[in-house]
């Protein structure tokens, strides 16, 4: 059996009090450069955590074979959109990385080879969102992808593995959003908050399966029926709150924010867990 190198490997990570973990629904890159409601709720929400040591992204942009963290010191800002005015092109975003938790996190992961990337960077589902909690850029970020070849339920079970990162001062974030159908989207009425059927159906379900722990039946999500093969026609945009709810702790609870519908077919519903 391996060392427990977390023991081991103090570094820039000493003990802290268990940190708690959030699924943003990211939405439009426009929510980098606009002021909406759902920018003040991620500020409100970083403002109410305590200083963590560094953030851990999972984010619904980031798909990969094999799972791979980004372990480079000075990470790019990845402009992975088209379409949107140049303002959005200039925005950068220039947090650290941290080889350092690269390194913790390769370690700690006993079921996964967890590989170290030095060409990615943070994309626009870590940066848009961190960027309103930590606008100053000075807190170390970095991604974990999304290993295409893995069913839902091993991402759930992965996130797991990361349980310990809480107590070294690590705040997880999952990016992605849980009603997620870009070719449903009405371009037209891009900032209005209303739902198809549908969508409404999975989502309602969704929050239900949430607020009752049944994290079984989110998991089977290719299982719920038509609403959900709507919402998810894809799956990225909803593993990260499979990575979010694999860390709820049994004394922990979820507790919603941004729970809003936005053209038709897409929720911005966003999770905290603590
Ligand atoms: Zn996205």
């Amino acid at each position: 059996m391996r060392l427990n190198r977390l023991n081991e490997l103090p570094l820039n990570f000493p003990e802290t009090e268990k940190m708690p973990v959030l699924f943003l629904g990211h939405g439009s890159p426009m929510n980098a450069v606009e002021e909406n409601q759902f920018v003040q709720g991620f500020r409100a929400t970083g403002s109410a955590l305590q200083r963590p040591a560094a953030i851990l992204c999972i984010s619904a942009h980031w798909e990969t074979r094999g799972t791979w963290v980004t372990a480079m010191e000075k990470p790019r800002t990845i402009h992975d959109f088209g379409g949107f005015p140049p303002v959005l092109f200039e925005q950068q975003y220039p947090a650290p990385g941290s080889p350092e938790l690269a390194e913790l996190i390769s370690e700690t992961v006993q079921t996964t080879e967890v590989q170290h990337d030095h060409s990615w960077g943070l994309d626009h589902g870590a940066w848009s969102v961190i960027k309103h909690m930590y606008p100053e850029a000075d807190m170390p970020v970095i991604q974990m992808s999304l290993d295409v070849t893995k069913p839902p339920q091993e991402h759930y079970e992965l996130a797991k593995e990361l349980q310990a990162l809480r107590q070294r001062g690590v705040l997880i974030v999952g990016s992605g959003n849980m009603v997620h159908n870009l070719r449903r989207v009405d371009w037209n009425r891009l900032n209005d908050t209303y739902a198809y059927d549908w969508a409404q159906e999975a989502s309602e379900k969704m929050k239900g399966f949430i607020a009752t722990r049944d994290h079984n039946s989110l998991i089977h999500f290719q299982k719920q029926g038509n609403a959900f093969d709507l919402a998810i026609p894809t799956p990225e945009h909803y593993l990260p709150l499979l990575y979010a709810l694999g860390l709820q702790g049994e004394d922990e609870d979820t507790a919603l924010f941004n729970d809003q519908y936005l053209a038709g077919s897409l929720t911005m519903t966003s999770v905290k867990i603590a």
